[in-house]
């Protein structure tokens, strides 16, 4: 029994462990069976991740493939050829239009890395020439701009970058950009601007011979009916037919003056000298100018006293005076009898403004712009004008720095005003002084004047003229060359020389006669048709002492040779 007793329990124990063993295998077997699922898992996450790698690497590299090739395109399809070479002008890399522009023949990949020194000839007419200048370029080393002709005639723009990394000169870049239509074009435009200039310069110089040509016989109907007026000698129905015939014959002078004047305006050749002067002075004088004319109508000129009248303005003296007679001439014209005008000067942020009032018929509001344009006249079939006057104020001010504009009322009156900038001064340099004066001419000493000109009935008209002052002797020569022999034999105390003389200019004879001892202290004065300031500028830088314009306007005559016969 006992022993039964141990065996059992001895099986008992076998079987238990037995059992343990067999759970241990169990357990183990389950341990590995789960560690090894998670291992395949890891490693199938692994190979999983792998290959999502290989999947983004091999699209970055696609991705990066299709950038280089839409930069290729990119760089291709520039309208301007490029090319990289590296520091000893091997290439590096170059688009198709250069390619296409050095006439390469290999195919790019073969190009790449040989010297594109070599490839010279290819392009330029004188490679040695242009293998210099790539040599003065690299030297500077700076992104330069030039321009090349090449062996097809065509011009290129060239541009220069040298090209770093960390600091370091790593190669060179240059560019070429065909622009011979554009320079085809700067070409054309500069010949049409010639031409241009040309057409103007012809029609300048048209009007001027035409102006030239009309003043001469303008001169004689002036001249004359002036002498006729001041002579006094004649009955009442004479004297209206002279001052017709002086009526047409100014106006017909202004007319004249006005459409040269607005033709250089218009070509850009009107010189406009400048000084500074007080306004209130050329005010006054043009106002006193035209007050005969405005009493004639029963009109009364003011000027309404302002403290702006005593502003200094930087302006061309002759150009505002124009300007200022043009608008008060306005005044009386398309005034009422009896009527006003007012003259006033304000000042306004450093801008004198004049303003010309008057009590006329006015002006619509639609016309106040376009009396201004050339040519541009309201109905008035009692009023004489050429519609050119405003124009020219506007377009002269303009050239002064200024404006003009005009507010008016139909049947009230119309205020014309000009604005100039003011100038901060207190002494002028000029002082306009052309009052006319027919006093002054000596009374006792005799006195002999020499005029050369052709023309006889000019001569005719000043031995008129001087008639006024007996002591005065004339003496005439009709050429240049005779001219001169008779200023040589003569005593004369002063010249009048008409510039356009048959033989020798008037500059000719001016410059001889300063040449010869005897002649060279008399004064010359010119005489002549061409009434362009610069032709009178010219004379007076020669050594003219003055200049007078035809048709003489008498007093003005007598007033200037009597500065010099005194
Ligand atoms: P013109 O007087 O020779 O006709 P303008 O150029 O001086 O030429 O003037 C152009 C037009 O402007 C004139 O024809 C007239 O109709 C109008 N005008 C000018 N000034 C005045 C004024 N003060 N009052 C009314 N109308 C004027």
């Amino acid at each position: 029994m006992t022993y039964m007793g141990s065996f059992e329990s001895k099986v008992v124990v076998f079987c238990i462990l037995v059992a343990i063993v067999i759970l241990i295998f169990v357990f183990r077997y389950f341990t590995r069976m789960k560690a090894s699922s998670k291992i395949r898992e890891v490693e199938q996450r692994l190979e999983q991740e792998a290959y999502k790698d290989i999947a983004k690497q091999k699209e970055t590299e696609m991705k990066l493939i299709e950038s280089n090739a839409l930069r290729r395109t990119i760089i291709d399809s520039l309208p301007i050829g490029v090319i990289v070479t590296d520091t000893n002008l091997n290439i590096i890399a170059l688009n198709w239009p250069c390619y296409e522009l050095f006439h390469f023949k290999e195919p790019i990949k073969k190009i790449i890395g040989q010297s594109v020194l070599d490839y010279y000839p290819n392009i330029y007419h004188d490679s040695k020439e242009e293998k210099k200048r790539v040599d003065e370029t690299l030297l500077r080393n700076q992104p330069t701009i030039d321009e090349i002709t090449l062996v097809n005639n065509k011009i290129y723009q060239r541009s220069y970058f040298p090209f770093y990394m960390d600091n370091k000169l790593k190669g060179h870049l240059w560019t070429f950009e065909d622009i011979s239509e554009r320079k085809a074009m700067e070409k054309g435009i500069i010949q049409a601007k010639e031409e241009a200039e040309k057409a103007n310069l012809a029609k300048s110089e048209f009007l001027s011979n035409m102006s030239h040509e009309l003043r001469t016989p303008l001169n004689a109907i002036l001249g004359f009916s002036q002498l006729l007026e001041i002579k006094g000698a004649l009955s009442e129905q004479q004297k209206m037919f002279v001052q017709e015939i002086l009526k047409g014959g100014r106006h017909l002078l202004n007319l004249i003056n006005e459409i040269l004047d607005l033709s250089r305006i218009e070509a850009r050749r009107l010189i406009i000298s400048n000084d500074t002067i007080k306004i209130g002075t050329v005010i006054e004088e043009c106002v006193n100018l035209m007050r005969p004319s405005a009493a004639n109508k029963g009109i009364q000129v003011t000027i309404e006293q302002s403290e702006c009248g005593n502003s200094y303005v930087y302006v061309d003296p002759t150009r505002l005076k124009q300007i200022l007679l043009n608008l008060i001439e306005n005044a009386i014209k398309y005034n009422k009898d009896n009527g006003s005008i007012y003259i006033r000067c304000e000042c306004r942020n450093d801008t004198l403004y004049v303003h010309v009032r008057d009590t006329g018929i006015g002006i619509p509001i639609e016309a106040q712009e376009k009396v201004f344009e050339p040519f541009y006249r309201l109905e008035h079939p009692h009023i004489d004008g050429t519609g050119i006057g405003l124009s020219l104020v506007k377009r002269l001010i303009q050239l002064m720095g200024g404006e003009a504009g005009v507010r008016s009322r139909i049947g009230e009156g119309s205020d014309f005003w000009i604005s100039l900038p003011m100038v901060h001064t207190t002494s002028t340099s000029h002082e306009p002084s052309n009052v006319l004066q027919t006093e002054g001419l000596p009374n006792n000493k005799k006195i002999t004047i020499l005029y050369i000109e052709d023309h006889v009935s000019n001569f005719q008209l000043v031995s008129e003229i001087i008639k006024f002052a007996p002591e005065m002797t004339l003496l005439s020569a009709r050429t240049g060359m005779e001219g001169l022999q008779t200023a040589k034999e003569q005593k004369v105390d002063l010249i009048l020389l008409d510039l356009h003389l048959p033989d020798i200019s008037g500059f000719e004879v001016l410059e001889k006669l300063k040449l010869n001892e005897g002649t060279k202290s008399i004064p010359v004065i010119a005489v002549s048709a061409n009434a362009l300031l610069e032709d009178r500028n010219r004379a007076l830088q020669k050594g003219f002492k003055e200049y007078i314009t035809k048709p003489f306007d008498v007093p003005v005559f007598l007033n200037a040779i009597s500065k010099y016969v005194k």
